[in-house]
């Protein structure tokens, strides 16, 4: 059999996975990128990613499991309702997840893929540069997130029914923040004003907290989204913590007002995320193919910390398929979609539905969960699970009988 040859374009999670993954089993791959890995250390923050449990076992299995969890990962999942009646109650997932800033993991990753014999050329690819690399490879996976390129595969119009962000995004890493024992993440909802997701994350200073603010239009937070930090950091910090105040109560009473503040300026970011299902593959001519692979090929609102998750699982389908197979023809990206979607579909689809209003069947699941340890568990678990997680929730039916299930257990 001829040597495989693989390019993989982007060197985010999805791509390094991939390369990594084909570097354990010593199939050549070779990534490009236009961030080399010096640069992230000043650049500015671009998300701030929560690995589920499901993907440390993934890390685990490749050797980049890098950051032991007692010191840096989490154990349980705390959620806060608020409204008229607030809930509050604490789950625990089966294994620990973690979260390292990206700009500590990508070029960690970059080193290990290096160092493993993989092969990092630097430069960015635009559509033009695709005949080229047609000659170089025989299969073009194109990672490269939610930037242009991905545009190479079509929208799928039947699993991208919205057409615009369902909610605006404020990110920041913060100092001041005490952390909750066990160490865990937090999925506060402030109904009609939005989400705030909590988290412990290690940067490039420590351990700090990353807060995700996951914004309704017309909401409460809307003035958040117009004050520049750099303008006028006190005002920025004072609107903050008023507003928490507000609506986390359970966030709010951990801070220390004087030593609150967001680690560095570049420790931010403002934006919206559309989702989107794009095409899995496309040919390129010459009976060459390309896969689309993580964000590029399905972004999702990063509410429920999916994003990167499910591109960890597609990462490791897509390498078991390269080692396993040899003609990277339609057939092969056929059946790497008929693996992968299903679980990645989920994701999308269960992510959606947790930013529309609830149904009163979810209401009434979340009443019960706060008086149902084994319930709540469950539901902190299926976080790694997008699959199981949507057969239970799926419709007002399955919501019913996941109730009706647990109650008998119970
Ligand atoms: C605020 C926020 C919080 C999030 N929280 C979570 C979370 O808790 N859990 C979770 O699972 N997900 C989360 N996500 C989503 C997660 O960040 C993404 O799903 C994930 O990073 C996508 O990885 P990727 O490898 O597909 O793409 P990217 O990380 O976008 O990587 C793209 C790569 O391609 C390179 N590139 C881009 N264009 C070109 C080009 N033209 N030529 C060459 N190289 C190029 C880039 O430099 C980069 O290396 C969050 C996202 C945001 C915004």
């Amino acid at each position: 059999v001829d040597r495989k040859r693989i390019g993989i374009i982007g060197a985010g999670v999805a791509g390094l996975h991939l390369g990594l993954h084909l570097r354990q089993h010593g199939v050549d791959a070779v990534i490009l990128t236009d961030t080399r890995p010096e640069d992230y250390r000043g650049a500015r923050l671009q998300n701030t990613v929560a690995h589920h449990h499901g993907t440390l076992a993934l890390e685990r299995a490749l050797g980049i499991d890098h950051w032991p969890v007692e010191q840096c990962g989490y154990f349980a999942h705390y959620h806060y309702f608020g409204g008229e009646f607030p809930l509050a109650f604490r789950g625990h997932p089966t294994a620990a997840g973690r979260s390292v800033d990206y700009r500590i993991y990508l070029p960690q990753l970059m080193a290990d893929f290096a160092e493993r014999g993989g092969v990092i050329e630097y430069g960015a690819i635009a559509e033009h540069d695709v005949p080229a690399l047609v000659q170089r490879f025989d299969l073009i996976v194109v990672c490269t997130g939610r930037t242009p390129l991905g545009r190479l595969f079509a929208r799928d119009a039947r699993h991208s029914p919205l057409e615009k962000p369902q909610r605006s995004l404020q990110a920041g890493l913060f100092t001041g923040i005490r952390g909750q024992e066990p160490r865990g993440v937090m999925l506060s909802i402030a109904p009609g004003h939005g989400e705030l997701v909590e988290l412990p994350i290690l940067s490039f200073g420590g351990p700090v907290t990353g807060l995700l603010l996951e914004n309704l239009p017309g909401g409460d937070f809307e003035e958040l989204q117009h004050l520049r930090y750099e303008d006028d950091p006190r005002r920025f910090r004072e609107t903050f913590l008023a507003k928490l105040a507000t609506h986390h109560p359970l966030i709010h009473e951990r801070i220390d007002a004087q030593s609150f503040d967001l680690c560095s300026p570049r420790d931010q970011l403002q934006g919206a995320i559309t989702a989107v299902v794009r095409e899995g593959h496309r040919p390129l001519g010459d009976e060459k193919w390309a896969i689309a692979l993580g964000d590029a090929h399905v972004t999702v609102d990063p509410a429920l910390g999916q994003g990167a998750n499910a591109a960890a699982y597609a990462a490791a389908i897509l390498g078991e398929e390269i080692v396993r197979q040899d003609i990277f023809d339609e057939r092969f990206c056929e059946e790497v979609d008929a693996r992968r979607m299903d679980r990645i579909l989920c994701a999308a689809r269960w992510t959606q539905r947790m930013l529309e209003p609830p149904s009163a069947e979810l209401r009434q699941l979340i009443a019960v969960m706060s008086q149902n340890q084994a319930l709540l568990d469950a539901f902190s678990d299926g976080f790694s699970r997008p699959d199981l997680q949507w057969r239970r929730l799926g419709t007002p039916a399955r919501i019913l009988r996941w109730i009706a299930e647990a109650q008998a257990a119970a």
